[in-house]
């Protein structure tokens, strides 16, 4: 059995691209727990998405040994992602360990996203060692110094406390690896349910947090677990305490970082239970796990470890397969990606022009995009999604409250519409301030401020949720040639100018192209829309209007003229009355074509329009 005092659980965290999982590469090399002719850059990072994007998606447990002064430790790390999208992640990981190593791009110097980590890390108690990374990339001592203080500022450490490292040359991180096992703390066993039940009883429970989960193919649902109390041992019989489901365990292990089966897993530890099931709606991330079933139901509850919040999905968007024979696949798809992003939530949604398929809520637009790409590459289903909405909250003329999530459920009679907020902080070297405040009109940025960060800013702000999913994020990189970074936290629901847009084809609205615009932008996502339209609908044998509509008016429109077909090229001369019997018939036609109206969008046609 391991000792738990021997045991060190911890998380690499840090702002995007500061180093985290080429750091991980060098500890999992020092350790041996990967040898170095199978090493690659970014290890942990096994996704496709990640591998091609070069960031972290998924958090990544990994148990590594390390021997100190004869003593030999299991160290357990968890990787991170770093983009605020997938912030959900992180606070799992967070509650399954003891410390966190805080990271940050010397060449760089705090991030928006070093500050969201780090409050994160603080606030439920773990032990923080900071480190500047890149080192290598900085030789003016003053310089280095600088930035070192930052960060030392930032814990409330001394700067001699913070470790210089560069993930790229191994340079440091054993000392920063052996820091870990003198500074953070041991895990302890968990004593609080102890009270609530008999001695004897809690001397033969055990517990254990789910924080992630996954599919695979042979062991079927596979719940990463932290065990916080007792032994969870091959064959034993155990169940979850929120969905009620009982299993016995076929296989449990640790992640090295592949699943190494182990027949036994202690308290302190981090590894896997293969549960076996199949039903992805079975477990449930943040549910605890016991071995003790002599217990009632009501004792049962009282040994549930604090799980998570529920995460809170603010993007819509509707996918629908390509290929509408993929729908039970895609649905299929789609639970077991949820039992590996838990954030996701999803439920049926139909079409007119692409059929069946679901509206799903995310937590970001990178999530969203990152989403379909693993839909793709790792299940091979090729989706069209609508537009992205937010969800808005729509109050009547009688002052009743409804959600909408759907634009186009937004009906033309309410009398107030509140969009979401989210609170936004900004941080950007000081030159940048002019242009990053040039973003407050488009953006319709309220309540600015900001507090000075030595040579950078930090700018805060309350935006429309809706601006981030159009295109803040680029918008801000090209104004600050990328030096700027932000985060941002859901705020309060607020009431706001906005329109429904209708696009309408041959006076039919098209259902998927409607949105809701604030008034301000109206204009100009209208006249966008109906000049794509015009640009890549095929023409038809009549003419066709595009308009786009809000509040019962007309606001942008464009023409596709009718093909002209020669109905009469194939009479030679004057026969003057046949030709315009003919002339007549087409017209007649093209009035019966007309009236039959609507135009069916052809499928590819659509697919472009969204895109
Ligand atoms: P993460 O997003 O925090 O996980 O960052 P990555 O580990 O993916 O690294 C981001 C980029 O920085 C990659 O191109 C790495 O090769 C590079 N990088 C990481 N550590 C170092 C370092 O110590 N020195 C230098 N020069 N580059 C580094
Ligand atoms: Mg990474």
């Amino acid at each position: 059995m391991n000792n738990i005092n021997n045991i060190r659980n911890f998380v690499i965290i840090a702002h995007i691209d500061h180093g985290k999982s080429t750091l991980a590469d060098r500890m999992l090399e020092i350790t041996g727990t990967i040898e170095s002719r199978h090493m690659k850059p970014q290890f942990l990072d096994s996704l496709e998405s990640e591998r091609e994007r070069g960031i972290t998606i998924k958090m990544a447990p990994v148990r590594m040994i390390y021997t100190l002064n004869a003593i030999t430790y299991t160290l357990n790390l968890i990787d991170t992602p770093g983009h605020p999208d997938f912030f959900y992640e992180v606070s799992r990981a967070l509650a399954a360990v003891e410390g966190a190593i805080l990271l940050m791009d010397i060449t760089q110097g705090v991030q928006a996203q070093t500050l969201a980590k780090f409050y994160a890390a603080q606030k439920i108690g773990l032990k923080i060692i900071g480190a500047v990374n890149k080192i290598d990339l900085i030789k003016d001592e003053a310089e280095i110094n600088k930035k070192i203080k930052e960060l030392a500022d930032l814990i409330g450490c001394r700067p001699e406390e913070i470790y210089k490292i560069s993930g790229k040359t191994g340079e440091g991180v054993r000392e920063l690896l052996e820091s870990i096992i003198q500074k953070i703390p041991a895990p302890q066993a968990c004593a609080d349910h102890a009270s609530a039940l008999s001695q004897r009883e809690s001397a033969i429970n055990a517990r254990a947090l789910i924080f992630d989960s996954f599919y695979s193919d042979h062991k079927g649902i596979v719940a990463c677990v932290r065990i916080f109390d007792g032994e969870f041992k091959l064959g034993n019989e155990a169940k979850f305490i929120a969905t009620g489901e009982k299993i016995k365990i076929k296989d449990l292990g640790y992640f090295s970082p592949q699943m190494k089966s182990h027949g036994e897993l202690f308290v302190g530890e981090i590894g896997y239970i293969a549960t076996g099931l199949k039903e992805t709606e079975k477990i449930k991330i943040g549910d605890t796990i016991i071995i003790n079933q002599r217990l009632t139901t009501n004792n049962q509850r009282l040994l549930a470890l604090p799980g998570y919040l529920e995460p809170k999905p603010v993007v819509f968007v509707s996918f629908y397969p390509e290929d509408a024979g993929d729908y039970e696949n895609f649905k299929k798809a789609l639970e077991k990606l949820k039992l590996n992003d838990s954030a996701l939530s999803f439920e049926p949604d139909a079409n007119e022009v692409l059929g069946r398929g679901f509206k799903i809520g995310f937590l970001g637009k990178l999530h969203f995009e990152i989403t379909a790409e693993r839909l793709k590459k790792e299940f091979n289903i090729y989706i069209i999604n609508t537009f992205p909405s937010v969800a808005y909250k729509i109050i009547d003329k009688s002052r009743k409250e409804t959600l909408i999530q759907n634009p186009a459920d937004l009906s033309n009679e309410f009398d107030e519409i509140l969009e979401p907020m989210i609170n936004l902080e900004i941080i950007a070297p000081i030159q940048y301030l002019g242009n990053v405040l040039q973003l407050k009109e488009n953006f319709r940025m309220q309540n600015l401020s900001t507090k000075n960060l030595g040579e950078r800013i930090l700018i805060s702000a309350k935006m429309p949720l809706f601006e981030l999913i159009l295109d803040f994020d680029d918008r801000l990189k090209s104004v600050s040639e990328g030096f700027a970074s932000f985060n941002y936290e859901l705020a309060d629901y607020q009431k706001a100018d906005l329109k429904k847009m209708e696009i309408l084809v041959v006076n039919e609205p098209v259902a998927g192209l409607t949105r809701i615009i604030p008034r301000q932008k109206l204009e100009r996502e209208a006249r966008k829309m109906t000049e794509k339209l015009k640009n890549i609908l095929p023409r038809q044998q009549f003419t066709q209007a595009i308009q786009a509509r809000a509040d019962g008016r007309i606001i942008a429109r464009e023409t596709i003229p009718a093909m002209k077909k020669d109905v009469t090229g194939y009479l030679y001369g004057g026969d003057r009355t046949r030709k315009m019997k003919l002339w007549k018939k087409q017209k007649e036609g093209k009035k019966k074509l007309l009236s039959a109206a609507s135009v069916r969008i052809p499928y590819e046609v659509f697919k472009k329009i969204l895109q």
